[in-house]
């Protein structure tokens, strides 16, 4: 069968290679679509510290079952949780799969789904009737709604938004999803427009005003109850801290690349719940298909253009190369 592998950096090929073969406890899928985000485009432009070479790219699936269960028969259409877990760690023992000290995730650590088929085991596997389009949104937005569970954000919450790329989109959209008043906070007017459309009742333009006058104007001077940050630089790291009301939450999901000096003071003063946010758990999918399946976010909007296989790897370069001009990008496999 055809896939789309990273023979080494900055190299994305057309392969052949071996169609899976389906063991017990798995379902077989023909890959109708799958989508690229960030952690692909830095595989191929070797900065993802966590993959080896070569690899099938693909974590984010749009599929239908060729070969399925009772309960997921073949003709269903489904997403998959592309992460695994070891089942003995410390995060395992704890219910937190999500945070697996050995985490596999597809087309990362193992082969991906950017092929004609693949084999993976039914627990991993959501059915939807979303559009594939949708069913390709799901991985990516589970991500932020995971951060959002990890802030046990209520309907009672101002929450905070540092950042409204994919994955800070995704924790918008979760976010207002649970009711709360939501503050999208960015430099970008398309992306807080689409924040907005994501569900955001607040925006920042934090290059044209003072985001921390802003959000204090917002809050009646007490800051957010939940600051999610997800941008990963310094400045953001430390403004969530110094910005969140007393008692409050934040979380982070970005990967700031150096150390962070903090007052530590506000830490203990405030009585802070500082979080990090990794992946997504089961209960993380099934709310981001309850959110699309009621029709809550701008699909078209967050998609950048749709492709062929044959396309992938001329587009890869083609992104490397002007990062900006791409959010998401979706593969059609089939066409
Ligand atoms: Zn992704
Ligand atoms: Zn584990």
């Amino acid at each position: 069968m055809k896939a789309v592998a990273l023979v080494e950096a900055g190299e994305a090929r057309i392969v052949e290679t071996r169609a899976p073969q389906k063991r017990p406890g798995e379902l077989l899928l023909k890959v109708e679509m799958v989508g690229l985000c960030g952690t692909d485009l830095n595989s191929f432009r070797g900065k993802n510290p966590l993959i080896s070479y070569p690899r099938i790219l693909g974590h984010e699936i749009a599929a239908t079952v060729l070969e399925g269960s009772t309960a997921i028969p073949a003709g269903m259409r489904v997403t998959v949780s592309p992460y695994s877990s070891c089942g003995t760690c410390a995060s395992c023992r704890r219910q937190r799969f999500n945070a697996c000290q050995g985490n596999q995730t597809l087309g990362v650590q193992r082969d991906g789904a950017l092929a004609e088929w693949i084999a993976v085991p039914e627990e991993k596997v959501y059915p939807s009737h979303l559009s594939l389009k949708e069913l390709c949104l799901v991985e990516p937005l589970t991500v932020g709604f995971h951060s959002v569970a990890r802030g046990r954000v209520t309907k009672d919450d101002i929450v905070a938004v540092f950042g409204c790329g994919g994955v800070g989109l995704g924790a918008i959209a979760g976010s207002a999803f649970r009711g709360a008043r939501t503050i999208a906070i960015d430099l970008d007017d398309t992306k807080l427009d689409t924040a907005r459309a994501a569900g955001a009742t607040d925006l920042i333009h934090s290059g044209r005003e003072d985001f921390r006058t802003r959000l204090r104007e917002l809050t009646n001077g007490h800051g957010p109850d939940v600051i999610i940050e997800a941008i990963g630089l310094p400045d953001t790291f430390r403004a969530a801290v110094e910005e969140v009301a007393f008692t409050g939450r934040v979380v982070y999901i970005g990967y700031a690349k150096e150390p962070i000096a903090y007052e530590t003071k506000l830490f203990v003063q405030k009585e802070l719940d500082v979080l990090g946010s990794r992946n997504a758990l089961p209960p993380d999918f099934r709310e981001v298909i309850a959110m699309l399946e009621r029709g809550h976010f701008p699909v078209d909007r967050a998609i950048s253009a749709i492709i062929s296989m044959e396309e992938t790897p001329a587009m890869l370069a083609q992104w490397s190369a002007s990062p900006a001009s791409f959010t998401k990008i979706i593969v059609e496999v089939g066409r």
